[in-house]
């Protein structure tokens, strides 16, 4: 049957603004440039898809992703969707050198299925769940406005788990976070250092808040991404479990993690292993005992919509970390999920 064949491919360059400037370890986010990817099949249906590229994490520049729309929709016409493991083969020749494309347009044909077939993504890919929590994440800021916000975040709008980024100072790091606990009391943290530690001020975050009593679920790549021992002797003397997030780019990344026994937990972002090696991961996951989250880049709602499909489909992911659509400004909304707060529906 025809119906199901990709009739067209194309690439469509988005800007989007962050509401206010995003802070994270030696990097401040202004503005995002991503991706649409729309998939065409030849009944009319059409699947959506989007990539948010990180050059800080993957090297990926928007240009040159734009710059593929053409091969890809050469290696991918004619493709039946409902082979959709082929195609996604087809997509991990670009893991290494365009991830969030390969994410987009493994997403995009899933999505062209599902409104070919009215199942929606999250069922097809296992339906575990139809609801998932997410966590509101403050950026680095004076601590004042820190607290603040987590405040704002906590009491008002109902999150119960609050990301943090720190990395930048960690005597003045540890201030804010007994701050930040102190009066938040109840929530959880996930603090992501963004790599902005060495080991041995990993080791001194991780004891000081530890001792103070703060409910840090998880610690996110304190150290740089291919200190691996470093890693390993972080997560061996860390009263609080260690995450890798910048290193665990592709299933062989986390192969190699695990198998070294680096990390307690893994933060699985669909921008950086697609949809392809993000179901390796888990298995791998699942296998090890390892701890899984999921994260973002700097999706819209659109993108977003993708990790959320997934998370829920597969219903392995004890945090969400997937707000970035709340931090841009975005016209319209395009996720296929209702939010209300920290609650997300299918
Ligand atoms: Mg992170």
């Amino acid at each position: 049957m025809k119906m199901y064949e990709i009739q067209d491919v194309t690439f469509e360059l988005k800007k989007y603004e962050f509401s206010e400037p995003f802070r994270i370890t030696g990097w401040i986010h202004n503005e995002a440039e991503n991706v649409d990817v729309k998939v065409v099949l030849k009944s009319g249906k059409i699947g959506m898809g989007e990539a948010s590229p990180s050059y800080r994490v993957n090297g990926e520049k928007v240009s040159a992703l734009m710059a593929l729309q053409k091969d890809v929709k050469e290696m991918l016409i004619g493709s039946d969707v409902r082979n959709y493991r082929r195609i996604f083969e087809i997509m991990d020749g670009f893991s290494r050198t365009a991830p969030s494309v390969k994410a987009a347009v493994q997403y995009a044909i899933l999505d062209s299925l599902s409104m070919a077939t009215e199942m929606p993504v999250y069922q097809m890919l296992g339906g575990s769940k139809s609801e998932i929590k997410i966590d509101k994440t403050v950026g680095i800021d004076e601590l004042n406005k820190m607290v603040e916000k987590a405040k704002r975040f906590y009491h008002e709008e109902g999150y119960e788990t609050l990301k943090i980024k720190v990395g930048e100072n960690l005597k003045e790091d540890v201030r804010k976070i007994l701050a930040i606990s102190d009066a938040t009391k109840g929530a959880s943290y996930v603090v992501d250092a963004n790599q902005g530690y060495s080991v041995k001020e990993a080791i001194q975050f991780a004891n000081a808040t530890y001792e103070n009593g703060v409910n840090i679920v998880v610690f996110e790549q304190p150290v740089i991404w291919n200190n691996l021992d470093g890693l390993k002797i972080l997560r061996y003397n860390s009263p609080i479990p260690i995450a890798a997030d910048e290193s665990a780019k592709t299933k062989y990344d986390v192969y190699e993690l695990i198998r070294n026994g680096c990390v307690d937990f893994i933060n699985i972002k669909l921008m950086k292993s697609g949809i392809s090696d993000a179901l390796s991961i888990v298995e791998l996951a699942k296998t090890t005992d390892t701890g899984l989250m999921i994260g973002c880049m700097s999706e819209s709602s659109l993108g977003i919509s993708q990790s959320v499909h997934f998370a829920a489909g597969i219903g392995a992911f004890a945090y969400h970390d997937l707000d970035s659509h709340m931090l841009l400004k975005e016209r319209g909304f395009r996720g296929k999920f209702k939010q209300e707060g920290e609650l997300i529906k299918l």
